[in-house]
């Protein structure tokens, strides 16, 4: 029987793992992946919006002497802090049930890369899973197509190609910008009126200016309605048009999946907004002992958790569990 397991070794499961490790408890991380995976996945060549120092967990120094930490930065990071605390790590494992004992314990139901199905018991059940694996889908048409990505890596690929981005906000943006570099045809199709307030305000003029110059273009109040192998159809007020496509790029947010939460019992709002009933001094679920850390407590705005502030639930959920121990 472990003592603490926690889901996820995204930036605030590994956060709440070396909290948990402060007091004297070794957790058993189980990740479906490698460590970090989210941010493995993010764009090649991000620079993080955030300062190393916000990036921080455990009060392991994050050095760099760029302004702002770039992914590969932050993957050394990350891994170096996961391997010299001696986090105990299960890789390449997914949890896909938690049940809830007679006894007060839990149950694990976890599946290795082989379907290979094998339970772990536990007292304490962080969850951490993180938003990455959901993105917000469009549910048009061709959106399966495999034209289309909710995930954008690098520009090369897209080079001498005619891309559109759907979204208006950081991830947009930035791709948009970094295609156009590539030397794709880029075309940004989003349902706002006008530029998005999220667009950090370092980015938009940089943007704005290539947008004003016709090098990216950049359609508002307008929505894909549907794709298929060579075009979109575009509505923009109401009107139809179609252009030609080779690519489409929905970089349309993210939303945390809760079911295995809601399976296991733990009592949700009463709203339509997916959000578990936790208390946010403690973060533990209305099922005692189940906690969630991360952008899994994220309420109607998935961004308004993120690892700057989510790597603080490790700590709430430490001191919370150091009480009930003694
Ligand atoms: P994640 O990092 O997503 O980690 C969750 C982990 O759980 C993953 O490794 C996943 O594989 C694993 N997992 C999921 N389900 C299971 C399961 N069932 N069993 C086992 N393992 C599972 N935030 C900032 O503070 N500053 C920034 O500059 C910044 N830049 C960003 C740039 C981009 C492009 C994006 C998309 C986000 C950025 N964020 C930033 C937000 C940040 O990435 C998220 O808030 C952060 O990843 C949340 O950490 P987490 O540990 O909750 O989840
Ligand atoms: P986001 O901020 O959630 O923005 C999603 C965009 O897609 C918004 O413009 C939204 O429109 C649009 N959208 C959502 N659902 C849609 C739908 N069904 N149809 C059409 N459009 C839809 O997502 P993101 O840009 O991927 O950013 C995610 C996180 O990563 C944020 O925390 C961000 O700060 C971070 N990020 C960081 C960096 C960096 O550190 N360098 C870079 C990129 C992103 P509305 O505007 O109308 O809501």
């Amino acid at each position: 029987m472990e003592e603490a397991v926690i889901i996820g070794a995204g930036p605030c499961g590994l956060s709440a793992a070396l909290e948990l490790q402060k007091i004297g408890i070794e957790p058993l991380i189980i990740e479906k992946e490698s460590v970090v995976h989210s941010i493995y996945l993010y764009p090649a060549n991000l620079q993080f919006f955030s300062t190393a120092e916000l990036l921080e967990i455990g009060n392991y120094p994050f050095s760099t002497p760029n302004e702002k930490p770039t992914r590969a930065e932050a993957l050394t990071y990350y891994r170096n802090v996961a391997n010299r605390s001696g986090l105990h790590i299960r890789p390449y494992h997914e949890v896909i049930a938690i049940e809830a004992q007679p006894d007060g314990t839990y149950a694990l139901t976890v599946q290795d890369r082989f379907k290979h199905i094998s339970t772990v018991t536990t007292k304490y059940v962080i969850v951490a899973t993180g938003y990455f694996d959901y993105p917000n889908l469009l549910g048009i048409p061709g959106e399966q197509l495999p034209k289309v990505t909710h995930y954008f890596r690098e520009a090369h690929p897209y080079t001498g190609t005619k891309v559109a981005v759907i979204g208006g906000s950081n991830s947009a943006i930035d791709a948009a910008m970094e295609l156009l570099r590539a030397g794709a045809d880029v075309t940004v199709v989003y349902r706002g009126e006008t530029y998005s307030p999220s667009i950090k305000p370092w980015v938009r003029p940089v943007f704005e200016s290539m947008v004003n110059k016709g090098l990216i273009t950049m359609r508002f109040r307008s929505r894909v309605t549907s794709i298929s192998e060579s075009a979109i159809i575009v509505s923009t007020d109401g009107a139809e048009e179609q252009l030609d496509n080779d690519f489409v790029l929905a970089l349309t947010g993210f939303r945390p999946d809760r079911s295995m939460l809601r399976e296991a019992g733990v009592a949700f709002r009463g709203d339509d907004q997916e959000i578990p009933l936790f208390n946010p001094d403690t973060m533990e679920t209305s099922s005692p002992g189940i906690y969630i850390a991360g952008v899994i407590a994220s309420g109607r705005n998935a961004n308004e958790v993120f690892i700057e502030t989510g790597r603080m639930h490790g700590r709430f959920i430490a001191s919370h569990i150091a009480g009930k121990r003694s």
